[in-house]
Order: structure tokens, then C-alpha cells, then sequence
């Protein structure tokens, strides 16, 4: 459990971040894909990252610090419909900067809304990824909207979907933030990244 999380800063840019002496763990993904409701979720605070942003408004990094140990970088959204088309998608330049130079990253958690088939978008952030050999997970979200059957049925897809570009899969998570599922597994996670 989470003790203490405090937000520290918003950022513009990856340079203007908390200085890099903490290890930091990245959530990031397509607008609405429920990335608030799991940060407030897994810190157990109710509106500690704001959910519903406008999509289009001012991108920022959002810095959090947990219990004095670690930080949680909430990334703005990407996938807005007027973004221009392509490997960056609608993805700002400072989001790839932030990922590939930001010293103390860990691990970027990627999330998915579990009821989509595989997009583009985020098969190409992850093959960038992949490229750029950053660490990083999986969490498919909003888990309760699902029956288990339909669940497995999409993660299968992905999975193979994925398979076709990776030898091994990436870590994979999943959640509901209704249901307060997912939350120990992804601390857990963390707690053992930030002792090795
Ligand atoms: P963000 O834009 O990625 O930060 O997404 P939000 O956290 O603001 O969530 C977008 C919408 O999805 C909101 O209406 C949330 O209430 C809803 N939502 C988020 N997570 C879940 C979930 O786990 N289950 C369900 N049923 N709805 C969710």
C-alpha cells in the first residue's frame, strides 16, 4: 500500500522534471483509456491525477511521488483524432524525448482498453519502444466491462498480435479500477523493481 503520494510538478518537457535521483515508473496511453481512474486507483487517492482532461489542452508530464521512494510520471494521452497520421501518431515529440532521455525511467506501463482489438497506434508506440529497448508492460483496463471469456478472447489476440513482431511477450497486467483490480500486482511490481 501506498502511504504517502504527493504531486510534485508539472512538466513541459522532460529536462524540466523533478531532478532524475528517485526511480520513476511512466503510465501512459490513449485518451480515455482510463489512466487516471487506475493511477487514482492503485494510489488509492481519489483525484490525485485528474480524469477526464480535455483531449487537445495543454500536454504536460505530471510528476507524483510515492512514499518518499518513487516517482509516478502520469503522460498525457495520445490517439486524439486530429493528430497527424504515422509512427509519431498524435504523439508530441516531448513524450519520445521524456521516454528515450529521461534518466531515471524504469519501466513505462503502457495502457490498453481491454474491449479494443489492436490498434496501430499503440502496436507502433510499442515496437518504438521495443527499438529504443525501453522496459515496459502492459495493463489492459476497464477489465469489468468484460465477461472473462470475452477477456481472454482479446487478450489472446493481442498476444498474437504481438508475437508476430516480439520472441517474448512484455509483462502483462490487467485492471479495473471499478473493481480495485490489478492494484497489488502493479505495486507489487514496482516494489520489486525498486529493490533489485
Ligand atoms: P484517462 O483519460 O485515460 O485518464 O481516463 P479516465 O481515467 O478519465 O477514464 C475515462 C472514462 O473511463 C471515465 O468515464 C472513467 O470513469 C471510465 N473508466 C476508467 N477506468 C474504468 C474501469 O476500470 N472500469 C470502468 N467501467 N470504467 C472506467
Amino acid at each position: 500500500m501506498i502511504k504517502k503520494a504527493e504531486f510534485v510538478k508539472s512538466s513541459q518537457k522532460y529536462t524540466d522534471c523533478p531532478d532524475p535521483f528517485k526511480p520513476e515508473y511512466a503510465f501512459i496511453g490513449r485518451s480515455n483509456v482510463g489512466k487516471s481512474s487506475l493511477i487514482n486507483m492503485i494510489t488509492e487517492r481519489k483525484s490525485l491525477a485528474k480524469t477526464s482532461s480535455t483531449p487537445g489542452k495543454t500536454q504536460l508530464i505530471n510528476t507524483f511521488e510515492m512514499d518518499d521512494i518513487w516517482y509516478l510520471a502520469d503522460l498525457p494521452g495520445y490517439g486524439f483524432a486530429k493528430a497527424p497520421k504515422g509512427v509519431r501518431g498524435g504523439f508530441n515529440r516531448m513524450i519520445y524525448d521524456y521516454i528515450e532521455f529521461r534518466k531515471n525511467l524504469v519501466n513505462v506501463f503502457l495502457l490498453i482498453d481491454s474491449r479494443h482489438t489492436p490498434q496501430a497506434i499503440d502496436l507502433q508506440f510499442m515496437e518504438w519502444l521495443g527499438n529504443k529497448q525501453i522496459p515496459f508492460s502492459i495493463v489492459f483496463t476497464k477489465l469489468d466491462k468484460l465477461t472473462s471469456t470475452q477477456m481472454q478472447k482479446n487478450l489472446n489476440h493481442y498476444k498474437v498480435e504481438l508475437l508476430k513482431k516480439w520472441e517474448e511477450l512484455p509483462k502483462i497486467f490487467t485492471s479495473s479500477a471499478t473493481s480495485k483490480i490489478g492494484k497489488l500486482e502493479i505495486i507489487g511490481y514496482i516494489d520489486s523493481l525498486n529493490v533489485t
